[in-house]
């Protein structure tokens, strides 16, 4: 089992500098099983249970590096700083931007677009998920503002389509149709905008866009807009 310095994992979660961590301990703020850590140079094993047996100021320890946060991302939030308008991020705690290895958004939605985004601080996952190796499915559910007119299915899976400039074709993708207006969009690849280029190439236009899966993983029912939960281990398994 790896092992810490308390001040240096601490300050690495975003709970302060390690000056502040150091008095804080000395203060008899930071308890393992109950008992005051009080030197704050001291080292501790990182096991999958510290989070559970630590608490900082009255409350559990954060999850450790390695954590995947499922979220339900509202429309009007974007993923992105160089955006304009509120972010995702804030919808976490607030030290949680402070934490190194950063916390990612996997990929993107875009700002007026809802669903299922997933957040981490564990980069080669995050590169499994958006790398174009596993081809993981992504399913949309997008509301349209004219019916579709029978052939869209079709365009898509034929895998042929060319999007204004780019390069080349998309892969094929699966649509399956709910109503004239709405249908579900299963696509494999992540570019820019590409699900309501995707319906633009074909003349329509997409008014109402979210994600429902991704790969194995569904939106749960309960989880409402602008909530979010951390994903256990054995979850992270049905993504791929
Ligand atoms: N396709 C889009 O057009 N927008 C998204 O946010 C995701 C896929």
């Amino acid at each position: 089992t790896p092992t810490s310095r308390i001040d240096r994992l601490l300050s690495s979660m975003g709970y302060g500098a390690r000056p502040d961590i150091a008095q804080m301990a000395r203060r008899g703020g930071i308890l393992l099983d109950g008992v005051a850590l009080r030197d704050a140079t001291h080292r501790i094993p990182l096991t999958p249970d510290l989070p559970a047996r630590m608490q900082i100021a009255g409350q559990a320890l954060d999850p450790l590096v390695g954590m995947v946060i499922l979220m339900h991302k509202p429309v009007g939030m974007t993923c992105s700083h160089t955006e304009d308008g509120p972010l995702i991020h804030d919808l976490l705690p607030a030290r949680w931007r402070r934490r190194d290895p950063v916390v990612s958004s996997v990929g993107r939605l875009d700002k007026q677009t809802s669903g299922l985004l997933l957040l981490t601080d564990d980069g080669p996952l995050l590169h499994r998920i958006i790398g174009p190796r596993h081809r993981i499915t992504k399913t949309y559910h997008a509301h349209l503002a004219r019916p579709m007119d029978g052939t869209e299915g079709e365009t898509f899976a034929a895998g042929q389509l060319m999007l204004r400039g780019e390069a080349t074709p998309l892969a094929s993708a699966v649509l399956e149709v709910v109503s004239p207006n709405e249908a579900l969009l299963t696509v494999t690849e992540g570019r820019y905008h590409q699900v309501r280029r995707m319906f633009a190439a074909t003349g329509n236009h997409v008014e109402k866009l979210h994600r429902e899966r991704l790969g194995g993983l569904s939106l749960p029912d309960d989880l409402a807009p602008g909530q979010w939960t951390l994903l256990h281990p054995d979850d992270i398994a049905l993504i791929f």
